[in-house]
């Protein structure tokens, strides 16, 4: 799945919780960056830092790791809860096209090969840093132009929600515009 399903999906989820009965007001540009968060993280990984990887998709796209971080953030304080669970709404979202052996990793076989790190020649092998760098973007955007028609729909679904978010928090209005900009709030306003 891609930016605007997750970002649309979950920033809508944190919306509705914020008017059902979170006390707690969310960041949403904070929980914008959550929703992708797996991608920023992995995709950095794939580009820039593990020679072996695979894909753009490795151990931020387990369960094990959004457990971790989802623990790691409600220790630090209790009410980010939130962000965590937005980072492993993008691994649900995601599952349509994860293995069950990448995203329970490492219950079905601890092997990093699971995790998309080796196992087989990666893109970019026995290359410079640069070329590898460039040929791993190429993999990456080839996610973009080869949209079937599911992931299409779930990207409109996205754009549309988003869309709903901006009209019924007025982000048009100058200042509800710049407090979610400058301090990550929405109107809370029914
Ligand atoms: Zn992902």
């Amino acid at each position: 799945m891609l930016l605007l399903a997750h970002v649309g999906y979950t920033v809508v989820g944190g919306w509705a919780a914020q008017r059902l009965r979170l006390k707690n007001t969310v960041d949403f540009r904070l929980l914008a960056v959550m929703a992708v968060l797996p991608d920023i993280i992995d995709r950095t990984l794939f580009l820039f830092i593990i020679p072996d990887a695979q894909s753009g998709r490795l151990i931020a796209h387990t369960l094990a790791f959004q457990l971790a971080l989802l623990t790691a953030l409600v220790v630090i304080r209790r009410g980010f809860w939130i962000y965590g669970l937005a980072s492993l709404m993008h691994l649900a979202l995601d599952s349509q096209t994860l293995a069950a052996s990448q995203a329970l990793w490492p219950l079905l076989g601890s092997g990093l090969e699971n995790v998309q790190i080796g196992g087989g020649e990666a893109p970019g092998a026995g290359q410079s840093f640069g070329e590898r760098v460039l040929d791993r973007l190429e993999v990456d955007g080839s996610n973009y132009t080869s949209l079937d028609l599911i992931d299409i729909l779930f990207e409109v679904g996205g754009l549309l929600l988003l869309t709903a978010f901006a009209i019924s928090t007025r982000i048009f209005e100058r200042h509800h515009l710049l407090s979610l900009l400058l301090r990550g709030t929405a109107s809370r306003r029914r």
